[in-house]
């Protein structure tokens, strides 16, 4: 089994709508995990089922038992984060700024301080629309621990497509740097970025690829949109000369994007345009990439 993280370094470059897309051409031997949790979207263009949801839980957060509580004031006095106070004469958490660092809880004499695991969302095996299945997940308004269901996702993507004998676990990874793309990361075969020519484009292209070097990850670029500023385009294809990255393809721009996602399709299953063939390219270009 292999596993390929598609990423790019800033949102609305066409990185899920070329996932989905690659998701429809490669589907009887693709498992696609939609590991961009805190703004999940493949379901979208794939319609799954939503299987049975289970739920997941990272992180602790100060609970006070005020029957037990004897108003000492020890708790507020040690938390750095100002997350204890007193209402109608009684300590209590403010959830919103906890850190879950227990700190608290050691120092209460009456042991009236617990730290109980929260939960932060669920996740799903469901299958597609496609027939192909997805994990995927649902993190909780204004939870945190993102990187977490990542890993989650994806080791549970990893052993599904290890039980069913699935050749590709298919990545849709989280915009940006921070910690749930590093987790999209790990244990990647190949990594696909997505970008588009403009400024921002080529300067969070760079940040992410700073971040592919400390991997030592195997990577190829797509220009999507290419056309719309070929001046830039050509400005990516030097970067990716210098930086030795395989230039995977230019996509051009066609409307038929926004029309897919309008009709709740991927781009592939609009046939106005030279997308699809692109794209059946493109998932050859990849696999072959795999295989050197
Ligand atoms: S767990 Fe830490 S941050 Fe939370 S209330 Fe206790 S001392 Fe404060
Ligand atoms: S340390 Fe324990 S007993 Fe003292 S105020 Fe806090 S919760 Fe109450």
């Amino acid at each position: 089994m292999k596993e390929i993280v598609v990423i790019s370094g800033k949102g609305g470059t066409g990185k899920t709508s070329i996932t989905a897309a690659l998701t429809y051409v490669g589907r009887g031997e693709i498992l696609a995990a939609d590991c961009d949790v805190d703004a999940a979207d493949m379901h979208l263009l794939l319609a799954p089922d939503f299987g049975k949801p289970t739920d997941f839980y990272s992180g602790v957060i100060a609970k006070i038992d005020t029957e037990a509580c004897i108003s000492c004031g020890k708790c507020k006095a040690v938390c750095r984060f100002d997350a204890i106070s007193i209402i109608d004469d009684k300590y209590v958490v403010s959830p919103l700024d906890c850190e879950g660092c227990g700190y608290c809880a050691r120092v209460c004499p009456r042991d009236a301080i617990t730290t109980p695991e929260q939960n932060v969302g669920q996740w799903f095996i469901s299958t597609t629309r496609l027939q192909n299945q997805l994990v995927h997940a649902r993190l909780g308004i204004g939870t945190e621990n993102s990187g977490k269901l990542v890993a989650k996702v994806k080791a549970e993507a990893r052993s599904l497509a290890i039980e069913k004998d699935i050749p590709y676990v298919l990545v849709d990874g989280s915009p940006g740097i921070g910690c749930p793309v590093i987790s999209s990361l790990s244990g990647a075969d190949y990594v696909v970025l997505v970008t588009e020519p403009t400024v921002s484009g080529l300067h969070d292209m760079r940040r992410v690829h700073q971040l592919l070097k400390q991997f030592n990850l195997p990577c190829g670029c797509v220009i999507n949109k290419a056309d719309l500023n070929p001046e830039f385009s050509r400005k990516i294809e030097g970067f990716l000369q210098d930086e030795n990255i395989d230039l995977l393809a230019r996509m051009p721009y066609h409307p038929d994007f926004t029309e897919a996602i309008t009709q709740g399709k991927t781009i592939v299953e609009l046939d106005g345009s030279e997308l699809p063939e692109k794209i059946e390219i493109l998932w050859n270009t990849i696999k072959s990439k795999l295989e050197e």
